[in-house]
């Protein structure tokens, strides 16, 4: 049989296939299409790291999941701010959203232009409701507080979800990624919630430290935190039952065997 040679990789502008990207390697734990070949090595890197790497990937999605879901029906909150979205992965943020309230409505802000491509393409709204994308980096953030997108779609008079789902460990300590989120809390008016999950090497530091050491020799900034680090995200707001626990633990749909198989701690607070 012929041998099929290799399809050359060819990317969208801007974008950058020599160099491996956070929302690729997730796309590619998740078993998504967007990646490429920089990216598929990093991801196995760490996978051979972290055999459970894609189970951690999915439970930190099905935290979002029941996050937005507690946040639309226990909370009533139906307006949210998502920053570090990622490659569209269905279902996402506002769809979960709007199957709740059809009228919810939902910026998303992220850095990389694939994601950019993918988002204006597939991250359509409800009738209803608002989905809308904004490109722009959480180490600026009076750049995504200021846009027009954004002061045109949410009601800043009323309370605002603001997601950072799996974004912070990619901000080093020396770019402060705490004085970021407290500027974006400042921001957000009262009875507004903020849900973060983040990476740890708490539960199993072997293998957190050989997974991040991969990323950093492919040349990525990626930072594993500990509970208390991971805690001054939320600043003074006060965080909701079950408090900042292993994603998997919070609110979970069935109890898992092994909750700490997910090495992310998680955690949903509101300001006063
Ligand atoms: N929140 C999604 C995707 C996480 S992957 C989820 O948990 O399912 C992390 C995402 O953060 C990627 O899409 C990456 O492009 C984005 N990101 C990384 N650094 C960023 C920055 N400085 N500003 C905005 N987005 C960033």
């Amino acid at each position: 049989m012929d041998e099929v040679p290799p399809v050359p990789e060819v990317a969208p502008p801007g974008v950058n296939i020599n160099v491996p990207h956070s929302a690729r390697i997730y796309d590619y734990w998740l078993g998504g299409k967007d990646n490429f070949a920089v990216d598929r090595a990093v991801g196995e890197a760490m996978i051979k790291a972290i055999p459970g790497m894609r189970h951690m990937a999915g439970e930190n999605r099905k935290f979002v999941h029941r996050a937005v879901r507690d946040l639309v029906q226990k909370e009533g909150i139906d307006q949210f701010l998502d920053i570090g979205t990622g490659i569209p992965t269905r279902p996402n943020l506002h769809e979960i959203a709007q199957k709740i309230v059809p009228t919810a409505r939902v910026v998303y802000v992220d850095n990389d232009p694939i994601v950019l491509v993918h988002a204006r393409a597939l991250m359509i709204s409800t009738d209803e409701g608002r989905s809308e994308y904004i490109s722009a980096d959480i180490r600026a953030p009076e750049s995504i507080l200021n846009d027009k997108v954004l002061r045109d779609t949410l009601d800043f008079d009323e309370p605002v979800g603001l997601t950072l789902i799996a974004i912070l460990m990619l901000i080093a300590d020396d770019e402060d990624p705490w004085s970021k989120v407290a500027a974006l809390r400042d921001a957000m008016p009262s009875g507004s919630l903020l849900a973060i999950t983040h990476p740890t090497a708490d539960f199993a530091p072997d293998e957190v430290h050989e997974a991040v050491a991969a990323a950093r020799e492919a040349g990525m900034t990626l930072v594993a935190r500990p509970r208390a680090d991971v805690e001054r995200f939320f600043g003074d707001w006060e965080l909701l039952e079950p408090g900042l626990v292993p994603v998997s633990s919070w609110r979970p749909d069935e109890p898992s065997d092994n909750p700490e198989a997910a090495y992310y701690w998680a955690g949903v607070a509101r300001k006063p």
